[in-house]
Order: C-alpha cells, then structure tokens, then sequence
C-alpha cells in the first residue's frame, strides 16, 4: 500500500490530472467528501488529505509515504528529513513582499507579518535588512493596512489579493511550484512501487 499525502484545494485540483494519468483516482469526490482517507481506483493506493503545512510532518515520520506539497512549505519546514525527487510543475505562484500601494521603502528595522517566519527571517537577512517577523496564520494583507506591519511576505498568484486590499506587490523571493516528497524509509522499502509512479509522473510532466 503508498500512502499520498496531499492538501485540498488548488493543490489537490493540479495534481488530480497527474495522478489520474497513473491510475489513481479518488473512489469518492474529494470537494463533497469529509473522508480523511480516500481509497482510490488503485487498490494499492490511497490519499490522506490533510492541511498543506502538515504534509512534510507526515511524510517525514512515515505516516505517508510521499506527499505533495509546495515549495513554500517545504522551504519553511525544512526538507532535510525527505526525498525531493521531483518538481510537479503545478500550483505556480511567487512569495514575495507586498506594501501598501505607493508607500516609501523603509531605511530602519522594519515589521513584516507572514506565515512564512523563518523564510522571511533568512531572505531579510541576506538583504542585510533589520526585520521583525510578526506570525500569522492568516490573512495578512490586513497587517499593514491596520499598522500592525510594514510588510507583509506572501504567496501572489493573480495579484488581486493584494489589489483588492491596497497593497502592491515588491520583490520576490522566490518561485513556487508543488514538488513530489517522499519518505526516506519508504524510498527504500517500497523502491519499485515509488520508482514506477515517479516515472509515470515523469513521463505525464514531459509530455506536456
Ligand atoms: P492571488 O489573489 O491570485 O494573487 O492569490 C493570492 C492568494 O491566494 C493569497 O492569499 C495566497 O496565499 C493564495 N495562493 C495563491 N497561490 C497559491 C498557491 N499556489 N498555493 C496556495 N495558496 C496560494
């Protein structure tokens, strides 16, 4: 049995044609079922899904053995502990800082509000820019619009987000995309079964 970690929404809806193309479909709609664990049209799979941040904990301690995930989490959770043997190519976005619409670069130690801590913290400080990262699970457009920040470090795909709220997208940090990740123990144990759905992943990722 392999065991797919994967999270809802614009995730799940990028990798449903991936996996499809290897045989693998959920047995109940993912979008109507409050199924934690999905049984699919292949009896030696099976989908667990959970929130996006919880995949690589998941993955990590074998609780599944691979996980699709994006970069962004990886980047903040740390990918040591996992195989990352494959860039999906799916749910692109950029992580960027965002301000308001016409605001004046701060030249002192700045507030940004991010979920992202410790990216932020690194990419601040290769800038050589004194930052206080301010955590939030949430909607953080709001934080410089109340003056709870300066800043804000987030994922922009469309830009709308932040246009709706008065903010303008300023550097980026860097691309987005999901990755396939895959439990150490698990590349071992289960080497065929992986080897052969990465190479239909590979196989369905060329052809497009
Ligand atoms: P947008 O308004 O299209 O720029 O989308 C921005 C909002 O969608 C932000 O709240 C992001 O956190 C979220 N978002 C955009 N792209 C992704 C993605 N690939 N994965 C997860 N969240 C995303």
């Amino acid at each position: 049995m392999l065991t797919i970690a994967v999270s809802k929404g614009r995730i799940f809806e990028d990798a449903l044609p991936l996996l499809a193309e290897a045989g693998i479909k959920p047995l109940d709609d993912p979008k109507k079922s409050r199924k934690l664990i999905l049984n699919t049209t292949r009896e030696d799979v099976r989908l667990v899904i959970i929130r996006a941040t919880d995949v690589p904990t998941f993955v990590e301690y074998g609780a599944a053995d691979l996980g699709i995930a994006g970069k962004d989490v990886l980047l903040e959770h740390g990918a040591e502990n996992l195989y990352e043997p494959l860039d999906l190519g799916i749910a692109g976005c950029r992580l960027m800082t965002a301000a308001p619409v016409g605001a004046p670069d701060i030249s002192g130690r700045i507030r940004v509000a991010t979920k992202y801590v410790k990216t932020a913290q690194k990419y601040f400080a290769d800038q050589g820019i004194q930052a206080e990262i301010i955590k939030l699970y949430g909607s953080m457009e709001l934080a410089p619009l109340v003056g709870l920040a300066d800043c804000i470090v987030d994922l922009v795909d469309t830009g709308n987000t932040l246009k709706a709220n008065g903010l303008e997208a300023r550097d980026l940090i860097t691309n987005i995309t999901s990755r396939l990740v895959v439990n150490k123990a698990s590349m071992k144990m289960k080497h065929h079964a992986i080897q052969t759905l990465l190479g239909q992943f590979e196989n369905t990722l060329s052809e497009r």
